[in-house]
């Protein structure tokens, strides 16, 4: 069953931009890193911390010191575009895979497989089948694979076991597990003797997410949430400089997504559109998989595509390439994109929310934070944009660890490094033989 789900996921995407980029995004590593864990004594350090749902501008908004100091001894990023749809798993996979949701295989919080007749939610246990998740191989599993370490405090996704391992040291999911008990465990991994030592850790916290989608981003009472986010940033700064950790360690903050401020007056019900007997429901709103009953999609789509000037309906096939979601069978036949702001549901009887994000990953709305600091970074500098898929090849960099084929490249993003990556661009006339690697699973 398993193996028959590869190989028709596998076929459209022979053809996907994974493909056409593998062999230009992989030879900006220098080769002379390829056996780095093998000869060097001390192995870079690299943290990244998701703060769930922070905003690029949260920052601006109430004095953030902490923020401003990992920018005025490192970088920060502007504008970061992230993946499609902006919900919380295929962001955060996306940024330890480099790869678009269509091809990483998470491609939404709720999912429904039809080869394999199952269903996958953020909130029930089959988030721990693995098979959901190896359609990627996640960095930590590179990591330890090349001979390294690694430490996940809560990083969704980090307490599966994906491809046969853990993280080296990891936490299992509980939301009640204070921020600062997650960052005391990730520092204790970082510190301990060299042969445990992490190389490579991942620190996940659920705020601002959860108040943003409760208060609505434009509400005042997140000004306190957010300026609780920076208390906990300098939390985490002041316990690595304790630990004697903190100019050691390559410190990259962001987050998968960004909050849009919803309104009462901005709901669009399916109902009025179509006979809910027509289709099964997967996922929730801004975007919505609608799975038609069997010889029912050209009905229900008739009865979608024009329904509501504020939902834009496509069929799969149909989705706009920019989005890079289309080839992979938990992709359903038709999917519904509230415009920004405005929510999807059957009816009004169902719970609302005064915030949401998932829509088009090209509004501001929608984007996350990004600042770094570290012995890999420059200092004070500012760059206007970046993919959130060119961060998993920047952070193989640093790690010197050998990227899977992977949708970013190091090119966009080296700028950020202190010292430019020794190999230079390939050309189309002279193109290298890529390194023999294990090819991303189907
Ligand atoms: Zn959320």
């Amino acid at each position: 069953m398993a193996r028959h789900t590869m190989l028709s996921c596998f076929l459209p995407r022979a053809c996907s931009p994974l493909f056409c980029l593998w062999a230009v995004v992989l030879p900006v590593v220098s080769l002379n890193s390829l056996n780095h864990h093998e000869h060097q004594d001390h192995r870079p350090k690299l943290l990244l911390v998701s703060f769930d749902g922070f905003r690029w501008d949260y920052i601006d908004r109430v004095p953030t010191p902490n923020f401003r100091r990992i920018m005025d001894s490192g970088v920060k990023v502007e504008f970061v575009e992230n993946v499609y749809i902006t919900k919380t798993y295929p962001n955060h996979y996306s940024m330890v895979t480099g790869l678009y949701a269509e091809t990483h295989g998470i491609v939404a919080n709720e999912m429904y497989d039809p080869t394999l007749n199952l269903s996958f939610s953020t909130e029930a246990d089959s988030l721990y089948e693995s098979r959901w998740w190896e359609e990627a191989v996640p960095l930590w599993v590179t990591v330890q694979k090349d001979g390294g370490r690694s430490g996940a405090a809560m990083w969704p996704g980090s307490d599966v076991k994906i491809h046969g391992m853990f993280p080296t040291r990891y936490l299992q999911y509980n939301a009640s597990m204070s921020f600062e008990y997650r960052v005391e465990r990730i520092i204790e991994w970082f510190s301990a003797p060299e042969e445990e030592a992490v190389d490579f850790g991942v620190l996940y916290w659920e705020e601002p997410d959860e108040s943003g989608h409760n208060l609505g981003p434009q509400s005042p009472l997140m000004d306190a949430i957010i300026a609780g986010i920076d208390e906990k940033l300098g939390f985490l700064m002041d316990e690595l400089k304790k630990a004697g950790l903190y100019e050691e360690v390559n410190l990259i903050v962001t987050s998968d997504h960004g909050m849009a401020q919803l309104s009462p007056e901005k709901i669009i019900e399916l109902d009025e559109y179509v006979d809910r007997e027509l289709y099964t429901w997967v996922d929730k709103s801004p975007v919505v998989g609608i799975l038609p009953r069997e010889g029912k999609l050209d009905e229900v789509f008739g009865l979608l595509v024009d329904a509501n000037p504020n939902m834009l309906a496509y069929k799969k096939e149909d989705v706009p390439l920019r989005f890079h979601y289309q080839h992979n069978t938990r992709i359903m036949p038709i999917l519904l994109e509230a415009k920004e702001g405005w929510t999807i549901m059957q009816n009004r009887s169902g719970p609302f929310m005064l915030g949401n994000h998932g829509y088009d990953n090209t509004l501001r709305s929608m984007q996350p934070v990004f600042v770094a600091r570290g012995p890999a970074f420059r200092q004070n500098y500012v760059k206007t944009s970046m993919r959130s898929v060119d961060l998993y090849p920047l952070m193989c960099h640093i790690l010197s660890t050998r990227p899977l084929p992977n949708n970013g490249s190091l090119l966009n993003i080296q700028d950020l490094l202190s010292s430019q990556p020794a190999a230079s661009t390939p050309t189309a006339a002279h193109p290298p033989s890529p390194p023999k690697l294990n090819r991303v699973p189907g």
